[in-house]
């Protein structure tokens, strides 16, 4: 280890790097193929765009970026305070959720604190408790890839200070009830903070879909993430918020940088909020495209997870192989070995013609492993 690396935080000699999807520009570097040829069906980002009202208000406030953005999301936290009948004093904003995380790490976490998670659970909050010196608890899924949420419960010990459930969850798709999400929230000691990420809620059945808000009106030690990833299509504006109690957003707000939310990303996630058609196009484009996979891979005897998100997790007997295979052809998708699932791949929902396209490509390659 060099000297630099010995002055740095010992955590980080041991620290995981987060693997993102391949750029597609990377991608069609090394095959020598046109931008235009590949499809990337590997971090669930929106097939369809981004939302038309969310690009609209971005340019226009593109035009004022001179000026800082509003450090404290004061216009967009109105919004959701609209949105979701709650105080604007319940929501805090981040850089993609993913920073929501990081600022659950600043505020709770110390050197020895455990952490309780699925072990197929969205890879991001074991590098956050890592970062802290904590200890990730990964508590094994259920046979049908859903958290087992009384297994979590059972794991929690007088060290936890932090509980991650996604719902529906990334990478195997799995949602829970809002009774069993309450039932658990409430189950939960006083001396942990419980983190619901919903970053694939919009993707429900909005008539089915939990409603959490009474948690945080019972004052229970719980913050739900949302984001402008997915369904609202603006991953590369890196917005995201969370909605919790006061006294829980007070303290997210104490670790956060003063400007962290830039200001097109502000003004693009209060105009998709107002996007509703859009958002109901998705939904219903998605819940389409996602029965498009599920009838072809039956036909095809392909073992998958049923998805109640926007990507679905099947089994193609060697992940690495097939992600490696299908990127020669142009088709990106995610291997999840990392999640413990060596024989499966994710693959993002896209369009009906990307989706044919993987299921054709997908013929080709299990023709190739077969022989
Ligand atoms: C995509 C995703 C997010 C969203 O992250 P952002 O930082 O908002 O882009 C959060 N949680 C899970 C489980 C995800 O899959």
């Amino acid at each position: 280890m060099s000297t630099l690396s010995a002055l740095a935080r010992p955590e980080l000699a041991t620290q995981p790097v987060y693997e993102p999807g391949k750029p597609i520009e990377d991608v069609a570097r090394e095959l020598g193929l046109a931008v235009a040829d590949i499809t990337k069906l590997a971090s669930n980002e929106n097939p369809f765009g981004p939302s038309p009202l969310g690009i609209a208000a971005a340019q226009h406030a593109l035009t004022h970026s001179e000026l800082y953005p509003d450090g404290d999301c004061v216009a967009l936290r109105a919004r959701l305070a609209a949105y979701w009948q709650l105080s604007p004093r319940a929501f805090v904003v981040g850089n993609g959720s993913n920073e929501i995380i990081e600022l659950l790490g600043h505020a709770f976490l110390r050197p020895g604190d455990e952490v309780v998670m699925g072990s197929c659970a969205f890879v991001v909050y074991k590098l956050v408790s890592l970062l802290f010196g904590a200890k990730p608890v990964e508590v094994p899924m259920r046979a049908d890839f859903a958290h087992d949420l009384d297994a979590m419960l059972a794991a929690v010990t007088a060290h936890t200070r932090l509980v991650f459930v996604a719902s529906p969850n990334n990478p195997t798709g799995r949602a829970h009830s809002q009774a069993e999400l309450l039932a658990f929230a409430r189950a939960l000691p006083p001396h942990v903070v419980l983190c619901i990420d919903e970053a694939y809620a919009e993707y429900l059945d909005p008539a089915a879909a939990p409603d959490l808000c009474e948690l945080i009106a019972e004052g229970r030690h719980v913050i739900c993430l949302r984001t402008f990833s997915k369904v609202y299509g603006l991953a590369g504006l890196r917005i995201g918020y969370g909605y919790a109690s006061e006294e829980l957003v007070g303290l997210l707000n104490r670790v956060r940088q003063p400007f962290n939310v830039n200001a097109i990303s502000q003004a693009a996630a209060r105009a998709a909020l107002d996007d509703v058609d859009f958002v109901a196009r998705c939904r219903r484009e998605n819940a389409r495209g996602l029965r498009q996979l599920e009838v072809g891979l039956a036909e095809r005897g392909v073992e998958f997870v049923a998805s109640a998100a926007n990507f679905i997790l099947l089994k193609v007997g060697d992940g690495v192989r097939c992600f490696q295979w299908m990127q020669t052809q142009g088709m990106i998708v995610r291997p999840v070995a990392s999640y413990g699932l060596p024989e499966w791949i994710r693959l993002t929902v896209g369009t009906a013609a990307q989706n044919a396209r993987f299921l054709s490509l997908l013929d080709e390659f299990l023709a190739k492993a077969r022989s």
